[in-house]
């Protein structure tokens, strides 16, 4: 494939010694299992979001799910966040017995809108999960804004947006907790699985490390319901490898995103994703929305170009939601993402060759 839409072997090749003697150390140790390596990450990741406390885990998923089990979400619970993001974020509301409430986006970022926030508030609502989606955060002011007015929790989903700012703030740090993902498409990417939670709160961060514990302080002590949300100690010995280089790659990331608007900026038919003011967008994906996106997708499949949706389906109106009545309509700018947004190739090692190539098959589809 002349372009892929991101290139993970590539990423690794001039880490591979690195890597190797990550796996080296844990055969060396014969240490699996929480232990140095989990501390050293978590004292990174708390650096990198700017947050006292960080908390691994075994992925993303889990890391919303024991954000969740950390407030004590129950059955009934409401929790509102946005109807256009992966399908984890509700899924682990739902599975706690809890109720997804799915608002609509803003048109020009893809985030939740504080306004329909507002609206979905009920005397059941307990939390709001705004999403910073594809590497930009949610407006967080008016997010946090309502949160304080009326009483409600915040948690991030940063699983796209490690190293993402608003207004100095970094993502996961403004609410009461932040989830991480290091699926290996995220920026931040193990060789594997594995997430994290970062908080300002102690008390919240001590109870996580019990929640991953099957919720035990002491060995065979079960003083909450928990589970097996631990990280392996080589996911984070390999995390802990990568991390320092996730700076530079976020650059690599933002220099293509100037290079799309410098060659794709003023085709009338599309439109790019911007970097708002007072934000620091750290580009997971780079999804142009247009009319013809089928075509699009088509004339880039054709010349071995990485392309997808992200997502096809908004969340209200998946079919594992149903009794939750969501209709078609309800969230129209989100539904309209969904037939209209299409991501780019997106790596912090794209060429300038392979850059050019992405250009010109986009230029020639749109000028038809
Ligand atoms: C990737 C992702 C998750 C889930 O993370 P996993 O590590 O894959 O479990 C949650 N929310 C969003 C927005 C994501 O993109």
């Amino acid at each position: 494939m002349p372009v892929s839409l991101f290139d993970l072997v590539r990423l690794h090749a001039p880490l591979r010694a690195e890597i190797m003697a990550v796996l080296e150390g844990c055969l060396d140790s014969g240490r699996f299992i929480q232990g140095p390596a989990v501390e050293k990450l978590e004292a990174q990741l708390a650096t990198t979001c700017g947050t006292p406390f960080a908390v691994g885990v075994s992925s993303g998923t889990d890391a919303l799910l024991a954000a969740f089990m950390a407030l004590e979400v129950k059955p009934g619970d409401e929790i509102i966040t946005s109807t256009y993001t992966f399908f984890a974020t509700a899924g682990s509301i739902a599975r706690l017995g809890a109720r997804p409430v799915f608002v609509d986006v803003l048109d020009d970022s893809f985030n939740i809108d504080p306004q329909a926030i507002e609206a979905a508030i009920t005397p059941r609502t307990v939390g709001i999960v705004p999403v910073h989606l594809f590497g930009q955060c949610a407006d967080m002011d008016a997010v946090l804004e309502i949160a304080r007015r009326r009483g409600l929790w915040v948690v991030e989903d940063a699983a796209q947006s490690i190293g993402a700012e608003d207004r100095g703030r970094r993502a996961g740090s403004m609410g009461a907790m932040g989830i991480l993902s290091f699926f290996p498409a995220k920026n931040l990417g193990a060789l594997g699985d594995a997430g994290a939670v970062v908080t300002g709160d102690a008390a919240l961060a001590g109870r996580l490390k019990v929640l991953r514990e099957h919720g035990s302080v002491q060995r065979y002590a079960h003083e909450i319901l928990g589970a097996n949300f631990r990280i392996d100690a080589l996911q984070a010995g390999f995390l802990s490898v990568k991390l320092p280089y996730l700076r530079g790659w976020e650059e690599g990331r933002r220099r293509n995103a100037a290079f799309y608007h410098e060659h794709l900026g003023r085709l009338s038919s599309l439109r790019l994703p911007w970097e708002a003011p007072n934000k620091r967008h750290v580009f997971n994906q780079f999804a142009v929305r247009t009319p013809r996106r089928d075509a699009l997708r088509a004339t880039l499949e054709a010349r071995k170009i990485g392309c997808a949706v992200y997502y096809p389906t908004p969340l209200h109106l998946q079919p594992c939601f149903g009794e939750l009545g969501g209709k078609p309509g309800d969230c129209p700018v989100a539904e309209g993402m969904s037939k209209d947004s299409l991501a780019l190739p997106m790596d912090p090692l794209l060429t300038q060759d392979q850059l050019a190539l992405v250009v010109s098959a986009v230029q020639e589809e749109m000028a038809h």
